[in-house]
């Protein structure tokens, strides 16, 4: 198995590690980029939201239904917070297993949309 975040969902290389659930597993960004960095991705590998097949839609549904419980958790639901999700290259996209970036902590500076 040589997907590095399909190693962290099975706990063979480590991570911080802040919620499980059914299927899906979110730990702290190592290389944070606001002051709660939090991905989020379905312990099943899927390259990316682009091979996201229709079976999966549930599953990807419940990666936001986790993120936002996080943010209840850490404290920033209230005053916001960011999801991404890079796809491709363009993006800057470095890990090919889906995920989304869980970001807030502060007010995050660069709106893209
Ligand atoms: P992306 O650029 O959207 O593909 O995001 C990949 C993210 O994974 C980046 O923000 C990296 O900092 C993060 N990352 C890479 N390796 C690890 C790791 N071992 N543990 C936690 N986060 C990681």
């Amino acid at each position: 198995m040589s997907c590095l975040f399909c190693q962290i969902a099975s706990g063979e290389i480590s991570a911080i590690v802040v919620h499980k659930a059914e299927g899906v597993t979110a730990f702290r960004d190592i290389a944070p980029q606001a002051s709660t960095h939090v991905l989020i991705i379905p312990d099943r590998h899927i390259d990316g939201a682009d091979a996201m097949a229709a079976s999966d839609e549930a599953l990807v549904g419940k990666l936001i239904h986790v993120a936002a419980e996080i943010a209840r958790v850490e404290g920033i639901a209230e005053r916001g917070y960011r999801l991404v999700i890079n796809q491709g290259r363009d993006a800057g996209q470095t890990v090919d297993h889906l995920h989304l970036h869980l970001l807030g902590g502060g007010p995050l500076h660069t709106p893209l949309v």
